[in-house]
């Protein structure tokens, strides 16, 4: 992903300005405690490049502005405000390639301790990157079980994007990387299979889609939501249940799925071959027909696509 965005807007301190000049002070909460939470929500740009597909933002903004529930804080702009930020950055920004846009929510005030109530209101912001694969979807991935844990729901929520928690993230990934890894799987304290860094998973046994459960410290994706309702529409049986690391490589087939992430196949985890170590049957119908929503190539899920003309 870029450091840097080569689109010229951002919306920040309630206006587009340019994103060289939306900058917070060194001294601010959220760059001292991580006191911010953030969204990630993709742009697909349409073939003929006359518009951008943007999937399922409703449900993105959604549970951007839960986030602000779970921390007992507000954010000062409503569910349709902020999407018509988002419509008008996009025609700001005017994208030529699949975008990333990132909705962010943060404590910029520089009082010295890491409390709340000085903070009832974040501030809000919204930036755009051009993003490819995050992960390679055309080959397998080689994935870890890290020996770290995923920050539990009671300690950090899990169920918010809450900006310090990716510390937690990051840690899990530079151990998987260092050993040659693409990806890490974490556990949760009690050692069953929570997630990946930014992603949730899904292995296949016996034909049966499983997934950890939403109680089981894990982000509530919303391409995991997605995942649901393509399998329900192609009659494949789904489990949302609590599962054990060994069951990782008994797997027929495991896959990655998120914003990021899109759909993302494992081929081993832990050195262990998953089902015959290409995209399994169940995988392929997932992943082909997520491709096709996104692109809007599928009329059944067309309503999830906010289309913005650039
Ligand atoms: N888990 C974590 C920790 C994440 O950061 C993400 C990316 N937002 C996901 C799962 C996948 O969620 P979504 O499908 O909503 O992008």
């Amino acid at each position: 992903m870029s450091a840097h965005s080569p689109f010229k807007y951002s919306f920040f301190k309630d206006r587009v300005v340019d994103i060289e000049d939306a900058k917070i002070s060194i001294m601010s909460k959220v760059v001292q405690y991580g006191m911010g939470w953030f969204g990630g929500v993709r742009g697909y740009i349409s073939d003929d490049s006359s518009h951008v597909n943007i999937f399922r933002l409703d449900d993105h903004i959604e549970r951007f502005l839960n986030s602000a529930k779970i921390l007992g804080v507000n954010v000062k702009y409503t569910h349709d405000e902020i999407k018509k930020i988002f419509l008008d950055l996009t025609k700001e920004n005017s994208p030529s390639t699949d975008t990333y846009y990132r909705p962010f929510a943060y404590a910029d005030n520089t009082d010295i301790s890491p409390n709340l109530l000085q903070n009832p209101e974040f501030a809000f912001a919204l930036y755009m990157l051009p993003l490819g694969d995050y992960l390679p979807t055309d080959q397998g991935n080689k994935v870890c079980v890290s020996s770290w844990r995923r920050v539990s729901d009671n300690a950090i929520p899990s169920r918010a994007k809450i900006s310090g928690a990716y510390v937690n993230s990051a840690l899990a990934k530079q151990e998987a990387q260092k050993n040659g890894f693409s990806e890490a799987i974490e556990l949760d304290e009690a050692g069953q299979v929570t997630e990946g860094t930014a992603m949730n998973l899904f292995i296949v046994r016996n034909g049966v889609l499983i997934t950890p459960a939403s109680s089981s410290d894990i982000l509530e994706g919303i391409t995991r939501r997605t995942v649901f309702e393509i399998a329900k529409n192609e009659n494949i049986p789904v489990s949302e249940r609590a599962v054990d690391r060994t069951e990782l490589y008994v797997a027929d087939e495991a896959f990655f799925c998120g914003t990021g992430a899109q759909v993302a196949w494992i081929s081993h985890i832990d050195h262990r071959r998953v089902g015959s170590g290409t995209a399994g049957p169940i995988t392929k119908i997932i992943k082909e027909t997520f491709f096709d929503v996104v692109r809007g190539k599928s009329d059944k899920y067309k309503h999830w696509l906010t289309k913005v003309k650039i």
